[in-house]
């Protein structure tokens, strides 16, 4: 399938108004496979990635990246996100719980990541301090909880919808919409953005009938909307043989040498991408030598 994702980054209202629109139909499918998530779990984990990717879009140096934690009192256990850019991975503790529709027939992604909880933002720049935002999570739906997040820890008032249309394992639809009057934005902008604002809340299903372009133009008519940027948008892990490797290491000298002494090997498993990596027990000797370099013990 070809990979049509997307960020579109938009002005409105000539730059008194920050808009970033998007499709991650094909992200979100990437992840449920690898986790094989049931629907509420694809639902909830394509929020959090569809949302951390817009944070991710905003950093600016290119050994930058963003992790989003929701910690949630639900049976998914705690979800991360992390984005550097338009690449973006995620895992949850549990991503095949199952719990029933709500009410109104819809996935309960607010019952499955828990009503109660912290969502934290931590921004990895690169050479200088890292950034850390908490908040409250408000409701777990997702999309309210990255609103409140921008409201209070970032002082950026922000509409937030965030949408995943899942049949089964098939994802049909994903994607998300954040909407930033900048300051100085007339209240008349505000309060017409308001009033179209029950356009976006089903984000997911417009996307079935429209692309996010004629999305763009349908929604922000007569608001001059331009889109400044584009940026492709994928799944991708970062971890690597090299990385396990530090891992390993970083787990001591004793517990090494327990591993090696039971000389089974080691497997060491990625949250983000499943996949595999296998040490024999020689191999764990070798990262035991390289540990031990440096130190008088
Ligand atoms: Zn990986």
């Amino acid at each position: 399938m070809i990979n049509r994702d997307e960020m579109l980054q938009i002005d409105l209202c000539n730059g008194q108004v920050r808009v970033m629109l998007c499709e991650t139909t094909e992200t979100v499918q990437q992840c449920a496979d690898i986790h094989e998530t049931t629907p509420v779990c694809t639902a909830a984990l394509g929020r959090l990635m569809t949302g951390t990717l817009m944070l991710g879009i905003m950093m600016k140096g290119d050994d930058e990246s963003v992790t989003v934690t929701l910690k949630g009192d639900g049976p998914m256990g705690s979800l991360v996100a992390v984005a550097d850019h338009g690449d973006v991975r995620a895992c949850a503790d549990y991503p095949q719980i199952d719990i029933p529709l709500r009410e109104d027939g819809k996935l309960d992604v607010g019952g499955a990541v828990g009503h109660t909880g912290r969502m934290s933002v931590i921004k990895d720049l690169g050479m200088k301090k890292n950034y850390i935002g908490q908040s409250e999570l408000v409701s777990g739906e997702i999309a309210m909880d990255f609103a409140n997040y921008f409201t209070v820890s970032e002082q950026q008032p922000s509409l937030v919808a965030l949408g995943v249309l899942v049949n089964g394992t098939t994802v049909l639809k994903a994607g998300g919409l954040l909407i930033q009057p900048l300051p100085g934005c007339p209240d008349e902008i505000i309060d017409q953005l308001e009033l179209r604002s029950p356009m976006f809340a089903d984000i997911s299903r417009e996307m079935t009938f429209a692309s996010i372009e004629q999305l763009c133009i349908d929604w922000f008519r007569g608001m001059e909307p331009r889109i400044l940027e584009r940026t492709p948008l994928r799944y991708r892990c970062t971890c690597s043989r090299e990385r396990m490797e530090k891992a390993l290491i970083s787990l001591g000298r004793k517990d090494l040498q327990s591993l090696i002494d039971d000389d089974k090997g080691a497997e060491l498993i990625c949250h983000f991408c499943r996949n595999k990596y296998k040490f024999t027990t020689e191999q764990l000797k070798d990262l035991l030598a390289v540990s031990g370099k440096g130190r008088n013990t």
